[in-house]
């Protein structure tokens, strides 16, 4: 089936025309029905860095929505993976989902073969935003060999950055759509009842990777991971880092002065 193509955007607001990523999604042969157009404007091809819970999926949809680029996140394979069932996963994606729900990183050699499985969306027309991908320098050299080969160029990584105690609070008030995705915060967006989505009255879950005791240890892989990565990017001239504190549309005016105003 392909992705819901008219999914709520995350804090639950008014349904936004979404792109069809079934390509990413499934991997293989799956093809998109409705893909990303060429776009008037600049074709954007765009890495997203940021901790767990700085707000990069939000800032993905906006990216995503505005500047037409398909949204590849290597952490929705894997939910998505999770979802169509035990029986139908490989050993190396119930493996990785493992991981996943441990909340650690899933090893380099599983994330690459994935990303290779799919490398045709990085030539979508409407180009591309990597988010959660790469997560480790082994992964992004990989990538920026497997960009060369396929002579894709790449024009900006943008490093969303949060203060700890904020990111934590942010990840742990979080809640999701069972039916349509929309996401919510106890806190800062809680929905009309509690527990029920307000765009489609889906049950309202917490992610297992989201659950308190999961939240440092994947702050504690990302912060590992991490340094390493933006010097790789920083060396390279690509990075722009972005202050993650404020409201969605804050941070999106932000990314366009700095990094995308050209
Ligand atoms: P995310 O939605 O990007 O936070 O990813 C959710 C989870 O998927 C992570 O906590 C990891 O377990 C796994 N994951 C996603 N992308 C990667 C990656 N590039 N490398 C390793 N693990 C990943």
């Amino acid at each position: 089936m392909n992705e819901n193509l008219f999914s709520p955007k995350a804090g639950g607001a008014a349904a936004a025309p979404k792109h069809d990523r079934t390509a990413w999604l499934k991997g293989g042969d799956a093809t998109c029905l409705m893909p990303p157009r060429k776009p008037p404007g600049q074709v954007w091809r765009i890495i997203m860095l940021g901790a767990p819970g700085v707000g990069k999926g939000t800032q993905a949809d906006l990216l995503s929505e505005r500047l037409g680029c398909c949204h590849l996140s290597t952490g929705d394979v894997f939910r998505s993976a999770r979802c169509s069932g035990a029986a139908r996963l490989s050993p190396a994606m119930q493996d990785a989902v493992n991981h996943m729900h441990r909340g650690e990183l899933v090893p380099d050699t599983t994330v690459l073969d994935l990303v290779r499985e799919r490398q045709r969306c990085l030539h979508c027309a409407g180009g591309f935003l990597l988010d959660g991908f790469p997560r480790t320098v082994a992964q992004a050299e990989a990538l920026e060999k497997l960009l060369a080969e396929e002579k894709v160029q790449l024009d900006v990584v943008l490093n969303y950055e949060l203060p700890l105690a904020q990111v934590i609070a942010r990840i742990a008030g979080r809640r999701t759509c069972s039916e349509c995705k929309a996401v919510y915060h106890l806190a800062k967006h809680a929905p009309q009842i509690a527990g029920r989505c307000d765009a489609c009255g889906g049950e309202l879950f917490q992610r297992d990777d989201d659950r308190p005791e999961f939240i440092m240890v994947r702050m504690q892989a990302y912060e590992e991971s991490s340094r390493p990565l933006i010097d790789f990017y920083q060396q390279r001239g690509r990075l722009v880092t972005i202050s993650a504190e404020g409201a969605p549309e804050e941070i999106y005016q932000r990314t366009q002065a700095l990094a995308l105003a050209r």
